[in-house]
């Protein structure tokens, strides 16, 4: 009798509680990942390929016993468990709607599946109110509350894992190509620890004072790494001190969990306004202006270092995504589902719930207390985040030849626009109170009842 540990987002062997669960009774474990045809469909070529080069890389550590089969999850567990006579099918819970619907139809066919951990630390649900346990909607009362819930130790990494060795229609390791001229983040957990380890040594320190510097390497870019399960968040937070930098960063890990409650409890605000009224705001259609925010030509060389960030590297720092979301809703007036899916396609660390609602909070519409009436300047945001203007200089070789103080704003120079640099396509002080103004149309009243969870 074997057990079937089944990786989804759980891409690792340390801190692995499923999978200390499935060796727990069995001789030997069958180590499964299945190539989901709809969610290939659905996802970016840069995160695939990332996922391709984090499966090879699991496989190493189970020994080269990694079944990987393409095909319907139910036929794929129901022939592996006549094959190898399977006693149980481990897995780490899932909580956002595809990957819930998609256990629950399985369970619905007859396998059942024991769930072990999670991947976050603490389970979306389980923090609620005292007073009367319903959920948080405000991030501050939840991280007090998330914190006083706590979390278990990291699990121990099995020693000795025996499995089967699969057969070769078994090893259909998927063979996704990294567009050319892109360059991620090493894949894999041992990459995973090696970088927390180097940022544990020279960043986390500092990391309340560097990690709003968008030239900075000041943050964890433990994104990746989380998004595929190769790092555990426990595994993160359990070495955390007391001190400001240590509680900042221990801050940002809940805010993950935080969104991942929200879109638990709401499960439709991946897609639909986390505050209904926003519904009926008057937003334009995309057309030009959103097609040069996606190719980082907008003329504002904050945003536009940013956006080519994104599609270069799979990646964008925490301040410049904050900074582009603002611009696209606050300054173009287009919807935050448009940046919400262009992001999906691009982004590596690509989350269903951290995605949906940055952009909520961003745009005004999600969970933030103060809502709409932020605006972010993108030329004041360039001159504080990017003080010297190289991350600017990084991504946009049209500006390289300018100093610090002209690369923000090279409208006012007489060679700002000598290297082909594109002329700003809209002025922000018009559009900023152009967005006001459509803000008043809707009235913004008394913060009203998100959806409650339907299922
Ligand atoms: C519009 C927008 C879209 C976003 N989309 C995603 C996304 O698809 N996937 C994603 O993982 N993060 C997303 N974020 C959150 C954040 O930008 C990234 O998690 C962060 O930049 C990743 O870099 P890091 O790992 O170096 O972060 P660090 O600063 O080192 O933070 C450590 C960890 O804390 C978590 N974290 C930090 N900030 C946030 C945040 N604001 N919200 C949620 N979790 C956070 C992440 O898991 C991160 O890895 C988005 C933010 C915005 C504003």
């Amino acid at each position: 009798m074997r057990n079937i540990i089944w990786f989804r987002r759980d891409l690792r062997i340390g801190d692995h509680p499923a999978l200390v669960e499935a060796i727990k009774n069995s001789e030997e474990i069958v180590p499964l990942f299945i190539l989901d045809k709809q969610q290939i469909a659905e996802a970016g070529e840069k995160l695939l390929a990332y996922m391709g080069q984090s499966l090879r890389a699991l496989d190493e550590s189970l020994g080269n016993k990694l079944h990987i089969i393409e095909g319907d999850q139910v036929e794929v567990l129901k022939e592996l468990i006549a094959r190898y006579d399977v006693k149980e099918v481990h897995i780490s819970a899932e909580y956002e709607r595809y990957g819930a619907q998609r256990d629950a139809r399985v369970e619905a066919a007859g396998i059942p599946l024991v769930r072990t951990g999670s991947p976050y630390a603490v389970a979306p649900g389980r923090v609620v109110k005292p007073s009367d346990a319903t959920p948080y909607r405000v991030y501050t009362p939840f991280y007090r509350a998330w914190r006083t819930h706590g979390w278990r130790a990291p699990a121990v990494t099995p020693k000795n894992i025996k499995a089967p060795t699969p057969p070769e229609e078994y090893r259909k390791f998927p063979d996704f190509k990294m567009p050319k001229d892109v360059t991620v983040i090493a894949a894999g957990e041992a990459a995973a620890l090696k970088r927390f380890k180097e940022f544990t040594k020279n960043g986390l320190d500092g990391y309340d004072e560097n990690r709003n510097f968008a030239a900075i390497d000041g943050t964890s870019k433990m994104s990746t790494y989380l998004k595929f399960g190769e790092i555990h968040p426990r595994t993160l937070l359990a070495n955390l001190g007391e001190s400001t930098a240590h509680d900042t960063f221990r801050k940002e890990i809940a805010w993950r969990e935080f969104y991942a409650d929200v879109l638990f409890n709401n499960p439709n605000t991946d897609t639909e306004y986390y505050a209904p009224r926003f519904k009926a705001m008057r937003f334009d259609k995309p057309g030009k202006q959103f097609a040069a925010w996606c190719a980082g030509k907008t003329g504002y060389p904050f945003v536009d270092a940013a956006m080519r960030q994104l599609v270069q590297e799979g990646w964008m720092h925490n301040r410049t995504r904050m900074v582009v979301a603002s611009f696209l809703v606050k300054d173009l007036h287009l919807e935050w589902q448009l940046g919400e899916r262009f992001f999906a396609e691009h982004l590596v660390d690509y989350d269903v719930a951290s995605n949906a609602h940055g952009w909520q909070w961003t745009a005004g519409t999600g969970t933030d207390a103060s809502p709409y009436y932020r605006v972010f300047n993108p030329i004041e945001q360039g001159r504080r985040f990017d003080v010297n203007g190289d991350y600017i200089r990084k991504y946009v070789p049209e500006l390289k030849h300018l100093s610090a103080a002209e690369i923000h704003e090279p409208w006012l120079f007489l060679d700002g626009y000598s290297k082909g640099y594109s002329e700003r396509i809209v002025d922000h002080a018009v559009e900023r109170i152009e967005s006001l103004e459509r803000l008043k149309e809707i009235k913004e009243e008394k913060p009203e009842q998100p959806p409650r969870r339907s299922s």
